[in-house]
């Protein structure tokens, strides 16, 4: 079933990408899937309408909830962020006027800190959320972009 789900995110990222203009070749590109799939997905033939509704409550579930339910379903973090992405647009922000270096957050290689100030490398961050649950000063959000 999960497997199933995840299709129906990327059933979803497709269609998106698509009314925005993007060809087949480039979607299948982006989620590194076969242009025969994403054909499937743009026609409705695959997954089914049930998994489809599925798939549409998760996006549009509050980025916070759906971030971790598509970082559960794909074990691929790289594919997680770009449907993540996709779907809701966002990034981590960190609000330096609440945080007090306490180090909490510092659970991956995309956050730093220099002295006093944390800093977010958006080209390493996997849009996982984890670090959010961690700031015990509600510094950390999702933004969008
Ligand atoms: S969202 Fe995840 S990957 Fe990004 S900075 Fe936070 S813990 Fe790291
Ligand atoms: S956990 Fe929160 S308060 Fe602590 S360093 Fe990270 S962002 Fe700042």
């Amino acid at each position: 079933m999960p497997e199933h789900i995840l299709s129906g995110i990327k059933a979803l990222v497709a269609m998106k990408m698509r009314k925005e203009g993007k060809l087949q070749r480039e979607i299948a590109e982006y989620l590194n899937i076969d242009r025969s799939m994403i054909s499937h997905y743009l026609h409705g033939r695959y997954p089914s309408d049930r998994i489809m509704k599925i798939s549409e409550v998760i996006a549009e579930l509050p980025v916070e909830y759906g971030a971790r339910i598509i970082h559960s379903l794909s074990n691929e973090k790289d594919i997680a962020k770009k449907l993540i992405k996709v779907i809701y647009n966002a990034k981590i922000k960190i609000d330096n006027d609440k945080c007090l270096a306490c180090g909490a957050c510092l659970i991956c290689e995309a956050i730093s800190i220099d002295g006093i100030e944390v800093k977010i490398d958006e080209d390493r961050c996997f849009l996982c959320g984890e670090c959010i649950s961690k700031c015990p000063m509600n510094a950390l959000k999702f933004v969008e972009e």
